[in-house]
């Protein structure tokens, strides 16, 4: 999906989320959510994300490919246990997993789909949504909607 797509779904879940937690700065809580959401696509160097950091994102596309290691369960249990294990931050590890998990699962509902078990497992999970495509635009209206709804009542 599209970048904006994952901001605005990535919005939408942290906001949802803070219901269930008990943060201390819900500002800084959303903006590490909506920073994780972009994060997967790192391993496209044409990606928003991917552009900015364009050397390393060439690096990781070279070497795992676009929606491969990076769009797996594997960074998700890595977070888990460098911040609920080793480091304790367990609000900042809530905000990456569901952050980057909000990514993994929208890219889920497109063509391409994700490979959640890769490199060990290589069937995807896959969708029927075409990125960039008329379907992705409506639910990004969708989202926005939604997003100014719960955030009108955040405020
Ligand atoms: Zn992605």
């Amino acid at each position: 999906m599209m970048f904006r797509t994952h901001i605005a779904f990535g919005l939408l879940a942290g906001m949802l989320s803070l219901k269930y937690l008990n943060v201390p700065n819900p500002y800084i809580y959303i903006l590490i959510v909506c920073t994780a959401a972009a994060m997967p696509d790192i391993d496209e160097s044409e990606s928003r994300i991917g552009k900015k950091i364009r050397p390393l994102s060439w690096l990781i596309e070279q070497i795992f490919g676009h929606r491969n290691l990076f769009h797996s369960i594997f960074p998700l249990i890595a977070i888990y246990i460098i911040f609920f294990h080793c480091l304790k931050w367990n609000v900042a590890g809530a905000a990456l997993l569901i952050g980057y998990g909000s990514h993994l699962f929208m890219d889920m509902l497109t063509y391409m789909g994700i490979g959640p078990l890769h490199p060990f497992y290589r069937k995807r999970i896959t969708g029927f949504i075409k990125t960039g495509g008329l379907v992705e635009h409506i639910l990004f209206i969708l989202l926005v909607l939604a997003d100014i709804i719960i955030l009108s009542g955040f405020l």
